[in-house]
């Protein structure tokens, strides 16, 4: 039998707008496929050991947490997290724990607050919150059956720019994205998933929640192949029904 250990990083502090739901998805996904699942909850003072985990979750904060966990982040933890990145390990992150991967955040006064650099993107705080539902379109996730629209809510007022060899995770149909200029969504490098849409996003959106078992499977059972399908007619239907009223 197939397991999966996935490991929540900060839950007590990174846990906006029910970022929660990201890790329940993945869980009763897996559950109902009898994939076992352990949740393991890493926080502050706690290592931070890749071996264990197969997928890691960071879920998103304001900056009054960002500042809390910052030193523990990038100190205590951050060597392991860049080599597990490194290795191909499954990461989802989501707007405050998305913006803490990057080079850095520019607050409205000019002040740079560094975070972990782990990958090629930075923030620059902007007066305008881009809040709202949200439609992007995903390549990596279209298929014979899938258009790659993925639907989702953001709120933030950072406003993030890639740098080199870092991918969007999609392209903007509506809504903000990254910065609202750019017309990217989120980030992706190697198998690191980065989104503004919150804990909604993989509940809404089982095709991505299933690519992340799946990447996730693969690294650990080479002979992993496929997840079998799941009866999800009411998940599509909510998605549609969703997708054709914000961009209606
Ligand atoms: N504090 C950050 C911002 O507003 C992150 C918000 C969030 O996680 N959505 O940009």
């Amino acid at each position: 039998m197939y397991s999966l250990n996935i490991c929540v990083l900060y839950p007590d502090l990174l846990n906006y707008n029910g970022d929660r739901g990201n890790i329940i998805a993945l869980s009763k996904r897996a559950l109902w496929r009898n994939i076992s699942v352990n949740i393991i909850n890493v926080t502050l003072d706690e290592p931070f050991v890749p071996e264990k985990y197969d997928i890691v979750v960071l879920g998103s904060g304001q900056e009054y947490e960002q500042q809390i966990i910052r030193k523990d982040f990038i100190d205590i933890k951050g060597n392991e997290i860049r080599s597990a990145i490194e290795n191909n390990k499954v990461f989802l992150c989501i707007g405050g724990g998305y913006q803490m991967l990057g080079m850095y955040l520019r607050t409205l006064e000019g002040k740079e607050i560094e975070f972990l650099g782990a990958l090629d993107l930075w923030t620059i705080e902007g007066r305008e919150r881009l809040t709202g539902d949200i439609v992007f379109e995903c390549d990596f996730l279209k298929s014979d059956t899938f258009d790659g629209k993925i639907v989702g809510f953001e709120n933030h007022s950072g406003y993030t720019y890639l740098g080199e060899g870092v991918e969007p995770l999609g392209r903007v149909v509506k809504g903000f994205g990254n910065n609202g200029q750019d017309g990217f969504e989120g980030a992706r490098y190697r198998n690191v998933f980065c989104s503004y849409a919150h804990g909604s996003l993989l509940p809404k959106n089982h095709e991505l929640a299933d690519h992340l078992l799946t990447l996730a499977l693969k690294e650990k059972y080479p002979d992993f192949s496929s997840l079998s399908p799941l009866d999800d007619s009411l998940e599509k239907a909510t998605r549609m029904t969703l997708i054709e009223r914000i961009i209606r």
